[in-house]
């Protein structure tokens, strides 16, 4: 059978922009479709704006440290429109620079909706229909909405927040993953009184139980507001603007805006999959094997719509390794075990491998060597910050299977450890490089003796 091109791929974000270019570049006729601005969420609404607005929010502390190093700075005052108008324009720089490499590949972007009608059938919003030996579901993923509080159409998500019109001068976050952290930790520091509420007791659900209780203390420091064990019931809207929230633990908070960001789901609504029998997981992300294919063989997904690891470096991987297997010569099996993550708050957040709480799970035995110490920097500005570093070491093969860092540039030093880990490195291969000093990072080859052990289910000192 003929087909109009041999990949069609819906959504140009993260995943399908890199898909698209190397099946582009091994020959194959490809088509993506965009409905929204090419780039995908981290480029546009997501990585690439929250890490901008991070560096804008680190400004506070470098003013506060200042004086302990013999500056006096002026009075300071930070404008919110002049943030939002640069963020954009380095974000329509970058789509651009999107727009331009997948043109370059001799892929064809057709700025459009798309869906599946049928068998190897995608139909655009113009009504046009394409025949497609394969197709790629890059469609990411959204933030997940809460029709069940009443008046939620009062609260915004993180696809709102980068282009507030006027700064939120009391900002109420909903939710302790990392968008959340990241997002009040950030509002805080460009003067928001910010208050976080989660149904958790704590931040951060599934990092290090010791990594979480640093980032909590780190965000009090700060001066966010924790409500552990509630959320939202009621959201009204006053007249001057005003959110007068009512939670489930009793109190009422008014704040000028409400940020909504407790979690995402896959993006799936609406894509025809279930005309063609696409099997999808209760989450309503597509089910893929290995491969990244589906139950359905022409039908492949990769990055959020798999609702596997959710991350920009993922989902560029994934595409290129699809597009490797299907035009290519094959493609690199993908280490999902050493991806590293890292939460923009400050100081950073950086975790790659397993836990110190999984490892009582995974592991028959293990070592926990661990800092936490005061940072030079924090001797002469004064400030509370502590920096902790983590490692896991399996008892049976010395292999460093987790790293935890929190301190500054953790995101920096934990892309580093995962290359090691990547290269199956041991705790001998830690303790035989030589330290670079003085920097944060040596404490990580200077770990001399275990905190803790653990063997067959027993703690020993
Ligand atoms: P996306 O990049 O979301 O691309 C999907 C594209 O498909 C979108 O452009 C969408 O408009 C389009 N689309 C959807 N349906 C259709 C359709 N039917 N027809 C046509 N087009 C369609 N990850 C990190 O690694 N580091 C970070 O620091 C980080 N920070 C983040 C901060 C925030 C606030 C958010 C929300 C996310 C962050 N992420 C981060 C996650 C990262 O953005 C995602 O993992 C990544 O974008 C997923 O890529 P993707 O290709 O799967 O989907």
């Amino acid at each position: 059978m003929a087909f109009d091109v041999d990949l069609f791929v819906i959504g140009a974000g993260s995943g399908g922009v890199r898909a698209a270019r190397i099946a582009a570049g091994h020959g194959a006729k490809t088509i993506v479709a965009e409905e929204s601005r090419i780039g995908g969420t981290c480029v546009i609404r997501g990585c690439v704006p929250k890490k901008l607005y991070v560096y804008a929010s680190r400004f506070a502390d470098e003013f506060a440290d200042a004086a302990g190093f013999g500056w006096t700075v002026g009075e300071t005052r930070f404008d919110w429109p002049s943030l939002v108008a640069a963020k954009e324009k380095e974000i329509t720089r970058l789509s651009a620079a999107y727009r331009a490499n997948l043109a370059a590949s001799g892929a064809e972007l057709i700025e459009q909706r798309a869906s599946i009608v049928g068998p190897h059938r995608v139909r655009l919003a113009s009504g046009r229909e394409v025949s497609a030996r394969h197709v790629l579901i890059a469609t990411g993923s959204r933030p997940t909405l809460h029709p069940e509080i009443e008046g939620f159409e009062h609260a915004i998500t993180s696809n709102e927040i980068f282009d507030l019109p006027v700064f939120p001068k009391r900002l109420m976050v909903v939710g302790g993953g990392y968008i959340a952290v990241e997002f009040a930790s950030l509002m805080q520091r460009l003067g928001a009184q910010v208050t976080e509420v989660m149904r958790g007791t704590n931040v951060l659900r599934g990092f290090d139980e010791d990594m979480r209780a640093g980032v909590r203390d780190a965000m009090l420091r700060a001066g966010v507001a924790f409500r552990f064990g509630s959320l939202p019931k009621r959201i009204e809207k006053l007249r001057d603007g005003t959110r007068r929230v009512a939670l489930s633990d009793g109190h009422t908070i008014e704040v000028d805006l409400v940020l909504a960001a407790t979690g995402r789901h896959p993006y799936t609504e609406g894509l025809g999959l279930e005309s063609v029998g696409v099997k999808l997981s209760s989450h309503a992300a597509i089910l893929v094997d290995k491969e990244l294919t589906s139950n359905v063989p022409w039908l492949h997904a990769v990055g959020d719509v798999t609702d596997h690891v959710n991350l920009t470096p993922v989902a560029i991987r994934e595409g290129h390794a699809l597009a490797d297997r299907l035009f290519g010569a094959g493609a690199r099996a993908i280490r999902y075990d050493t991806v590293a993550s890292v939460v923009f708050g400050t100081p950073e957040l950086g975790a790659v491998g397993m836990t110190e709480s999984e490892a009582t799970v995974r592991l028959e035995k293990f070592e926990v060597y661990e800092a936490n110490f005061r940072p030079m920097k924090a001797t002469l500005s004064g400030s509370g910050e502590r920096a902790i570093m983590k490692l896991i070491v399996d008892g049976a093969t010395q292999k460093v299977l987790g790293a935890h860092i929190l301190a500054e540039n953790a995101g920096e030093m934990i892309q580093l450890v995962a290359l090691a880990m990547t290269m199956n490195a041991t705790k001998d291969d830690f303790d035989a490089t030589v330290a670079v000093h003085p920097t944060a990072a040596e404490e990580l080859v200077t770990m001399r003796k275990p905190s803790r052990r653990y063997d067959g289910g027993e703690w020993m000192a």
